[in-house]
């Protein structure tokens, strides 16, 4: 016998379904079952399709981010922890946000926020510190030049 749709391939199996010959190229195997490629993708291929969103659903997490976690209470320890927070906090965030774009986890509101106090304190804190230094500095220029008259 050959098979229904290569005519010049002798068929090796007979479909499960339509019970035509069909060639090895032709066959799909599953479940102990024999079926050529067009029984098979009617009978399979369409609950695949509705199988696959379903998947796609389950991977997106109904879980918070935890870098946008870590990156939101870092941007507000930026308050008390400077620079040691706020800046880790702004890096943070940006992986946590690339993370979320890629596996659609909760959380970006958080990650957006750590950014936002991240940015706001590490300014806020380059500029205290500075300003802290210059003061110093300043102070120590003017300590220096006293000790520099009075001792001369
Ligand atoms: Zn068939
Ligand atoms: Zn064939």
């Amino acid at each position: 016998m050959k098979c229904k749709y290569h005519p010049d391939i002798i068929s090796c199996a007979k479909c499960f379904i339509c019970k035509e010959n069909i060639c090895h190229l032709c066959t799909v195997e599953k479940d102990d079952n024999v079926y050529c490629k067009i029984c098979f993708d009617k009978k399979f291929k369409v609950p695949e399709k509705i199988v696959k969103p379903v998947i796609k659903e389950k991977n997106i997490k109904d879980q918070f981010n935890i870098l946008a976690i870590l990156s939101f209470s870092l941007g507000i320890a930026g308050l008390f922890f400077n620079l040691f927070a706020a800046i880790p906090a702004i890096i943070l965030s940006l992986m946590a946000r690339k993370q979320i774009k890629e596996s659609g986890e909760k959380g970006s509101e958080f990650a957006i926020l750590g950014l936002i106090f991240g940015i706001i304190f590490a300014t806020i804190w380059t500029i205290l510190i500075c300003g802290y230094f210059s003061m110093i500095g300043t102070f120590g220029i003017t300590l220096c030049a006293g000790l520099g008259s009075g001792g001369g």
